[in-house]
């Protein structure tokens, strides 16, 4: 069995869905399980709305109508007859939205969220089965809610890979496309949300539980680059790659593959392509267990805004383990994602990531104990397999705040 996954800027317009149903054309037979995302930038247009139905009501009405609008745009785009039933249940998707805001009685930010965020998914996958029903091309909407169960963990739901993969493995049995939701869990009660970018990690629980042969995510690269194009010129296309690579690099922030992916398919021996939606008979990168990176050549990543804290002593003692403890507990109950350590006798600096918009708390934890400073807004280059060259093009002109070496990694702190 197959699993797809479509991201946002595969399914931005109607072009986007027409050229996802000719692919989905190529594989009807095999009976693929294809996750799809919300469309173009929703998941970011709908965070608005959860901001705005808690903090700036006056706002509300005109953001909720700016998703009303672009979705319709599409679907009048799709659907030349204007009474196909497509029109109606989008619409009730819309009033379900609007019910779901105006009934909201919770301060909860992150629950709220994960209760409105979803209807970008819920449209999204209504739009484009709906839209392989007019080509003839049979398949079966499901509410991912119903398969992925997990903790209430909201906005960063942790999998309960027991009851998800019963609820997965009877898919194994379906005799069509299966089209259904990524990025959605839910937690029995409420919907939860898997963490931004979450899609590509649906593909992967979905795959674990269908002990499926491969995973493709359909992106607007060739595949995985040694860099991202929007930062880096001429990148070139990684034919192949280890789980173990593939896994550095989304951990040091190559954003093409979310970093939980792998995981599932690597305890499976699930292979994992990346190809171009545009470009979708080229091969693209192919994941799996053989060793190594072809070719073999260094590889950068760039992660803007993190922000770079050093920490010392009041009384010029060293940071010793205990300090070292108590710093990663503030930091756990924060949230913050730790991408790099430094430590010397008297100081420690760390680089991170702040998703949960948690940065003042955890400065003031830190100020009870220890002189503080902070650089927000730096990029963390990482090079991976780096030589002379690689090391002399990311110094040039740069203002370098902190830098790390290991055998097969270079990581440098710019302002
Ligand atoms: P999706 O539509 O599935 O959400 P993403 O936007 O998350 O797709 O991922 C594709 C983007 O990832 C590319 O447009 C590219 O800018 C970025 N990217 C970052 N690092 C890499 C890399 N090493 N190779 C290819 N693309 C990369
Ligand atoms: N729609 C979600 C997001 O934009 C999930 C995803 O696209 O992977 O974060
Ligand atoms: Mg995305």
């Amino acid at each position: 069995m197959k699993v797809f996954k479509f991201g946002g800027a595969s399914v931005k317009d109607a072009e986007g869905v027409k050229n996802l149903s000719e692919i989905l054309k190529q594989y009807s037979d095999e009976y693929p399980v294809v996750i799809v995302s919300a469309m173009g930038k929703t998941t970011n247009a709908l965070e608005v709305i959860v901001s705005n139905v808690l903090y700036n009501k006056a706002e509300l009405e005109a953001s909720i109508q700016v998703v009303i609008d672009y979705h319709n745009t599409i679907i009048s785009e799709l659907f030349l007859d204007v009474n196909h039933p497509v029109f109606c249940v989008v619409k009730t998707l819309f009033d379900a939205l609007k019910i779901t805001l105006k009934e909201n009685t919770s301060t909860d930010y992150n629950f709220v969220y994960d209760q409105i965020i979803g209807f970008g998914e819920l449209l999204s996958t209504t739009i484009v089965s709906q839209y392989l029903n007019q080509l003839k091309v049979q398949n079966t909407w499901l509410d991912v809610r119903d398969y992925i169960k997990t903790d209430s963990n909201y906005r960063r739901a942790n999998v309960d890979w027991d009851a998800t993969e019963q609820l997965i493995k009877p898919l194994k049995q379906n005799h069509s496309i299966v089209v259904t939701q990524g990025f959605l869990g839910s937690d029995f009660k409420s919907t939860t949300t898997l963490g931004r970018e979450g899609s590509d990690y649906t593909a992967a629980i979905f795959a674990y539980g269908l002990d499926a042969e491969s995973v493709t995510i359909w992106k607007d690269v060739p595949g995985v680059l040694n860099a991202d194009p929007r930062y880096f010129s001429e990148p070139k296309l990684l034919e192949q790659l280890s789980y173990t690579e593939a896994i550095e690099l989304a951990f040091y922030g190559a954003s093409v593959i979310h970093p939980k992916t792998l995981q599932p398919l690597q305890k499976k021996g699930i292979t994992l392509y990346v190809k171009s939606f545009l470009n979708p008979k080229a091969k693209g990168t192919k994941i799996n267990a053989q060793l190594g990176i072809t070719p073999k050549i260094p590889c950068y990543i760039v992660k803007k805004q993190d922000i770079l804290i050093c920490i010392s002593s009041l009384d010029f003692s060293y940071i010793v383990e205990e300090n070292i403890s108590d710093i990663f507990n503030i930091l756990h109950l924060f949230k913050m994602k730790v991408d790099l350590i430094q430590n010397s006798a008297i100081s420690f600096s760390i680089c991170i990531e702040d998703v949960f918009n948690n940065l003042e708390h955890v400065l003031d934890h830190f100020r009870v104990s220890y002189k503080v400073s902070h650089v927000s807004n730096v990029s963390l280059y990482t090079v991976r397999h780096y030589n002379t060259d690689a090391l002399d093009s990311i110094k040039k002109d740069k203002d370098i705040l902190l830098q790390q070496r290991t055998q097969d990694t270079l990581q440098i702190v710019t302002k």
